[in-house]
């Protein structure tokens, strides 16, 4: 069977959502506990009761998923209506859901312009693995850096996401495979055979996340609040390029892992692969690494290192990550370079990879590498259909087969 067969559209005809790209009202997701009372009592709920109610629509929305007011069985008619009248808490846009024969789940979702001039489209991916289930999330659309091997480095950035849609991921993949109390996961999903079906986030998808620090901030502490999506901090993975001033702070203020997009160990090359290293060299990632809050051994930062090929993959470049690393608990995940039209880069051999995690094993480090589900992916997006409002097709494929490569870890 090939690829394009296994792969079977989700959705028999497109969900008929009512268009969520045109709504106006604001919606009550992805606010903080103070924002959200805020904005009822601007709508005229009684100072006095705005603790009860802030809780219970919290409950509502986090723990039960609903995304009607109807469905908030102890909020008053009165109070519904209200909400109503001013708020939404409907689900973006999904243009189109796959599922692979492995049971990777890729949502593309469209969200209104909020000043990109026209709507905007991510992608979320749901990877199952046994015993746990992660989902890659976006930051941003496009991305203001240049990775010279990342294809979204050679997308302008059109705006950063808000923390309601970087949260309404979360919450539309949790609708689909069934993940709220009293739902049903959907016959012949493959998912975790027991507790949660998404037990792990990581922002690994499009954006640095640190250029979006506030979003990202409230979006995680909103996915980690144990009254309502309660995922364990410890499964939340923020990955940086290299943000060298927000990382202590992001870790302050959430206490999420950290994975690090290192590349390479000598400033002269990561210089040209991960260009804010001009501006944060080596030494000072570094130290801020050094410096993260939590670590431990059970705590470690995972290093992303895509391999490519005669660049930075020789085992003197094994050697120096591993020195570079040394007094940091640390993983490292080695990255077989997915290719892009128009890339300028190779993966490297087989052999070589495996060389060079021996040689890291060998220094005491885990080395898990990533690979065989992005490539399956990949070769399915061939289906996708592309149209001129939508993400380019090329674009949707390096990225895809970013976000299933990377998908982080425990
Ligand atoms: N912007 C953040 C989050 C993206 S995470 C960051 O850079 O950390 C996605 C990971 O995939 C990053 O480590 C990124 O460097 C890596 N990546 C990007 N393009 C890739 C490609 N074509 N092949 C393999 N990995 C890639
Ligand atoms: Fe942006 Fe990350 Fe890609 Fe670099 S690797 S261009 S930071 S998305």
């Amino acid at each position: 069977m090939t690829v394009m067969e296994a792969l079977s559209p989700a959705l028999e005809k497109p969900i008929a959502f009512s268009p969520a790209t045109q709504e106006t009202r604001p919606s009550l997701i992805g606010l903080t506990r103070e924002e959200l009372g805020k904005a009822l009592v601007e709508k005229g709920l009684p100072e006095r009761q705005v603790k009860m109610r802030v809780q219970q629509i919290w409950h509502w929305l986090y723990i039960r998923g609903v995304s009607d007011f109807d469905e908030m069985k102890n909020v008053s008619k009165d109070l519904r209506e209200l909400l109503h009248a001013h708020f939404t808490i409907q689900r973006p846009e999904i243009v189109e859901e796959q599922i692979s024969n492995d049971g990777t789940r890729k949502w593309l979702l469209r969200f209104p312009p909020r000043g990109a001039g026209r709507p905007v489209e991510i992608e979320t991916v749901y990877i199952p693995e046994e015993g746990r289930g992660t989902l890659c999330v976006s930051s941003q659309v496009g991305c203001t850096l240049t990775c010279d091997f990342c294809h979204t480095g050679t997308q302008r950035l059109v705006r950063n996401l808000t923390a309601e849609e970087i949260v309404s991921q979360l919450l539309l993949a949790r609708d689909r495979l069934g993940d709220f109390p009293d739902r049903d996961t959907p016959q012949g999903a493959i998912v975790p055979s027991e507790g949660r079906k998404i037990t792990n986030m990581v922002m690994m998808g499009m954006g640095e996340p640190l250029y979006n620090f506030d979003h990202v901030k409230t979006a995680m502490l909103i996915a980690s609040d144990g009254d309502g999506l309660s995922l364990s901090k410890r499964r939340i993975t923020l990955s940086t390029s290299g943000v060298v001033p927000e990382i202590v702070r992001i870790g302050e203020e959430t206490g999420v892992m950290l994975a690090i997009s290192l590349h390479a160990v000598r400033d002269e090359l990561r210089d040209l692969l991960v260009p804010i290293n001009r501006k944060y060299p080596l030494k000072e990632l570094m130290a801020a690494c050094k410096a993260y809050p939590g670590l431990s051994n059970a705590r470690r930062i995972t290093f992303e290192y895509v391999m490519l090929k005669g660049v930075n993959d020789s085992l003197v470049d094994a050697r120096d990550l591993v020195r570079t690393l040394k007094g940091i608990p640390a993983k490292i995940n080695l990255i077989p370079f997915n290719p892009w039209p128009g890339s300028k880069y190779e993966c490297s051999d087989w052999e070589t990879i495996e060389a060079f995690a021996d040689f890291i094993n060998a220094a005491g480090y885990a080395s898990p590498i990533r690979t065989p589900r992005g490539r399956d992916i990949l070769a399915a997006c061939g289906q996708l259909k592309s149209e001129s409002e939508r993400m380019k097709k090329t674009d949707r494929l390096a990225f895809e087969a970013m976000m299933i490569a990377n998908h982080g870890e425990d």
